[in-house]
């Protein structure tokens, strides 16, 4: 029941973050479900897109493309990404927005017209004097064989993993974390909270405090639309001000209100009126009517009070390391995010690809929320 780190929480950041330790000594990952991934990581959208969020944010996914397109031999039996182009699309009203949006993303944007957004997405309404803005270099993520190869990783780096096993307490006594679960005690020099949605929760258990963590709830759905043709390869649609977004699912188009309702952590569920909004905005912009939604979900994005990532040690307590606050980016930034907090937890500093990016331990660290 001893290891050098202990990793809370077996979603894709506790799994990721597992696999790169497990590199530098031994490694336990406790986990409350009895299986890894059924929270947050299991109902994200599933998308790559370096231009969303905080300048910190799109530059941690942009350190984590290489392990996306070439992931490490044997990781995954096929590709963990397939490309597709993430439209902004912007209506009179948003031209300020979406100018704002380019200036800020420079040549990671190019300006698109009326026609070539009808063209791209053929169900958009063509009443509508359109303008936008396209990303060529985003993608969908196979979000399960993400997890999955990671979960492999972990396991043949001999890392163990022990499911229900809810953390109730966390003492430091000693040189030594003593950790408390229904599964029995654990013991480790360093731990590792990746709780997600619960993040706060465990620092408080940790005598830390919450950081100002917020859980908040975000609902999708599922929906067969009319026109289908070529819906393959449609784009990622969102609109500029992000008050919804739609996007090829299966050969159907997966939708989001694009909500931000706090909660506390929970296994959350969606809200029939959220619901309504994203059918409202999506026929609005449309030539589609919603007849039946085939799927819905919620899930909790979790962010820190400046929507930056928190990865690495608190300076009040330097083997308890956070790796929490995600937000909407955590399935595409978790490769260069674990791999920081590997290199967090044993060099101190975070790794050569994310400071090529222009990221330092202290843009992420706790200590700026403290
Ligand atoms: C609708 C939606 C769309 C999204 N779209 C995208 C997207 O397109 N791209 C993107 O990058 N991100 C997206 N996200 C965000 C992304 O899903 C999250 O940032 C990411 O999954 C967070 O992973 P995690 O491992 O931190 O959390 P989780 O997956 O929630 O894992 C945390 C784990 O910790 C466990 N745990 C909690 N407390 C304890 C405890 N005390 N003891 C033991 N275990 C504990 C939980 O059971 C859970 O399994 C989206 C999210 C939502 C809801």
């Amino acid at each position: 029941m001893e290891s050098r780190f202990l990793v809370i929480g077996a979603g894709l950041a506790g799994a990721s973050a597992a696999a790169f330790l497990a590199e530098h000594g031994s490694v336990t990952i406790l986990e409350a479900e009895d299986q890894p991934g059924y929270h947050t990581t299991g109902r994200s959208a599933a998308s790559y897109i370096d231009t969303y969020g905080h300048a910190a944010v799109c530059s941690s996914t942009r350190a984590s493309r290489d392990f996306f397109w070439n992931p490490p031999p044997g990781f995954a039996e096929h590709p963990l990404v397939r490309p597709r182009a993430e439209l902004e699309i912007a209506q009179p009203g948003q031209t300020a927005a979406l100018a704002a949006m380019l200036e800020t993303h420079g040549a990671a944007l190019r300006p698109v017209d009326r026609d070539e957004i009808l063209r791209l997405c053929p169900i958009l309404k063509p009443g509508i004097d359109w303008s936008g803005a396209i990303n060529e270099a985003t993608a969908d993520i196979d979000v399960d064989a993400l997890l999955q190869g990671f979960l492999r990783l972990v396991k043949a780096r001999g890392a163990r993993l022990v499911t229900g096993a809810r953390v109730t307490g966390l003492q430091r006594i000693g040189a030594s974390y003593v950790i408390a679960t229904p599964m029995g005690e654990y013991r480790a020099d360093t731990v590792v909270n990746a709780a997600g949605a619960w993040a706060g929760e465990v620092g408080r258990l940790a005598g830390l405090g919450d950081l100002g963590l917020t859980p908040l709830r975000r609902t999708a759905l599922k929906i067969e639309p009319a026109t289908k043709d070529g819906i393959g390869d449609w784009p990622f649609v969102i609109d500029v001000e992000e008050t919804f977004y739609f996007r090829p699912d299966g050969g159907g188009l997966m939708l989001s209100p694009a909500d931000e309702t706090p909660s506390e952590p929970c296994d959350c569920q969606p809200d029939e009126l959220d619901v309504a909004i994203a059918v409202d905005h999506f026929e609005q912009a449309t030539t589609e009517t919603v007849r039946r939604v085939a799927h819905r979900w919620a899930g909790l994005r979790t962010f820190a009070p400046d929507r930056i990532p928190v990865v690495g040690p608190d300076p009040r307590e330097p083997r308890f390391l956070w790796l929490a606050g995600q937000g909407g980016y955590g399935i595409q930034t978790a490769p260069s995010l674990a791999m920081a907090t590997a290199a967090l937890a044993t060099t101190g500093d975070v790794h050569e690809a994310l400071k090529a990016q222009g990221v330092t331990a202290a843009d992420l660290g706790p200590a700026r929320l403290i």
